[in-house]
């Protein structure tokens, strides 16, 4: 695909539109997070973004620019050299949101890299939906257009570049009664804390949350402590269910690295 267009949506928040004829060939799952990989000029590796919206001849895709990264150095070019022109590779479109349709009540919780699928979710959905939304210091003024009208929204200052405390958020938040749905996503490592939660204090069935891991924090960043194939693969062949073996993993990740929330992989890398 082209790169049609580039917009600033705010200091940290850069808008890609893409097009041209390579558009023909996508497919939209239709589900709100959806995501796809990204492949910039000259690269072979790719990066997941949200599709923030796709009309039939434009995908829009909302890309954090952070500090240091492919992605976000190749996005944050403007003038001589600028992305406006150059041709992408974007992947087949995944989705794993999946509200029950007993649901009566929505939360989405996450950092700015989750405010694309936030806003796509609270657009697509009829119930009743609360949002907590992490962004970097100042950042809530210019970014409250972003969300729809209606979600009652709570922002959140996140604590510093590349850190997120948004598992301690979470785990102060009133419930609602009755059946609902829960989705959330941001630093992988607040995620991993954030599945255990759901899973041990509220003991909620995986049906009833979705919980992703969308970046790495830098802050305590070493290398990956637990491979997750091998108890991926112990876990099925004990015949286990994905949340025991989540709790598999999250249990050996704590042993290797001293229980602190650092080193997570991207785990909820589709
Ligand atoms: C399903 C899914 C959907 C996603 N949707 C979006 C989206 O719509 N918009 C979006 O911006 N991101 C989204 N992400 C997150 C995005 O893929 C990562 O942030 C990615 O690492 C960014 O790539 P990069 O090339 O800029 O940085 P990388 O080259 O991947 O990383 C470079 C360094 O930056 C750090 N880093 C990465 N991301 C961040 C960040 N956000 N803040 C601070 N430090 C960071 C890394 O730890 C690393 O040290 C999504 C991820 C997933 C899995």
């Amino acid at each position: 695909m082209e790169v049609l267009r580039r917009e600033q949506l705010s200091e940290h928040l850069v808008r890609l539109v893409l097009g041209g004829p390579g558009l023909a060939g996508f497919v939209s799952t239709g589900i709100p997070d959806e995501w796809v990989g990204l492949v910039i000029p000259q690269q072979f590796q790719s990066r997941y973004y949200t599709v923030r919206s796709f009309d039939g001849t434009e995908l829009v895709l909302d890309v954090v620019v952070h500090d240091v990264g492919l992605v976000t150095e190749w996005a944050r070019r403007t003038g001589p050299g600028e992305v406006v022109g150059e041709q992408v590779t974007v992947t087949e479109a995944k989705g794993s949101f999946a509200m029950p349709p007993g649901a009566r009540w929505l939360l989405l919780v996450g950092d700015l890299t989750a405010m694309p699928a936030m806003a796509r979710i609270a657009e697509s959905v009829e119930v009743p939906t609360r949002i907590w939304a992490e962004v970097p210091a100042g950042a809530s003024d210019e970014l409250a257009g972003y969300l729809p009208a209606g979600p009652e929204v709570t922002w959140l200052e996140q604590p510093g570049d590349g850190q997120s405390a948004l598992a301690e958020v979470v785990e102060g938040i009133e419930w609602p009664e009755g059946e609902g749905y829960f989705w959330m996503a941001g630093e992988s490592a607040q995620m991993r804390a954030i599945r255990k939660h759901l899973m041990r204090e509220r003991r909620l069935p995986s049906t009833a949350y979705d919980v992703m891991g969308y970046w790495r924090g830098v802050a305590r960043r070493q290398p990956r402590a637990v491979d997750p194939g091998p108890v991926w693969r112990a876990g099925k062949a004990a015949g286990k269910n994905d949340e025991q073996i989540w709790a598999d993993y999250d249990a050996q990740q704590d042993a290797a690295e001293g229980e602190s929330p650092s080193s997570a992989q991207q785990e909820a890398t589709p």
